[in-house]
């Protein structure tokens, strides 16, 4: 009996892994309905879905390129906005375009770290806070289906902190003048492929 339940938990291990890889490959939110899992499941999705990594990895740059107060504000705003925008998904509040608003979000803030933008720090952190909306709305819509929707969400939040400080870690090259370049390299990078993602390119 324990082998046969051993053996059925690794085979859906392997489907819900396969699952994720699919979800992250095909990065599109409208058919993702129902591949909510737990933790696991929450804390890979943002790692292999493309969408997501380059508009987090874009903050966390973009927090290294403005320094303090920015450095830590910009990937606390992100994470704690999304959740709402998760919030507003759960309740059934219907935002248009979300693919489209994940995928511009890459594109914003690829440009800004690629321009070198300095604007206010509050203009900064609205920008981020409302494309965290996107990214959280997405997922918010599936969350009751999730087979543990808390779990799921905590890893979703963890994996996000984990690509803003993989893009603050980047950014600090920027304390060199050759740095500062390469940082302004990877955004135009970033904004390049947020627009692949908004006409489908990949
Ligand atoms: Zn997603």
């Amino acid at each position: 009996m324990t082998n046969l339940k051993t053996s059925r938990s690794i085979r859906s291990l392997a489907v819900s892994a396969l699952l994720m890889v699919c979800a992250g490959a095909a990065s599109a939110h409208s058919d993702a309905a129902g591949m909510a899992g737990g933790f696991m499941s929450g804390f890979f999705h943002p790692l292999l879905g493309w969408d997501h990594v380059i508009a987090m990895v874009a903050v966390g740059l973009w927090g290294a390129f403005l320094g303090m107060p920015a450095l830590w504000l910009l990937p606390v705003v992100f994470p704690l906005v999304m959740t709402v925008g998760g919030a507003l998904g759960v309740m059934g509040v219907p935002l248009p375009a979300v693919e489209t608003g994940i995928a511009l979000s890459a594109v914003a803030l690829g440009a800004v770290v690629a321009a070198a933008l300095r604007p206010p720090l509050w203009v900064a952190a609205v920008l981020v806070g409302v494309f965290a909306i996107f990214h959280g709305h997405a997922h918010g819509t599936e969350l009751p289906n999730a087979a543990d929707p808390v779990a799921y969400s905590l890893g979703f939040v963890m994996a996000t902190g984990l690509l803003h400080l993989a893009g603050i870690a980047l950014g600090l090259v920027t304390r060199w003048p050759a740095g500062i370049t390469a940082v302004r390299a990877v955004g135009a990078g970033i904004a390049v492929g947020g627009l692949g993602f908004l006409f489908h390119a990949w």
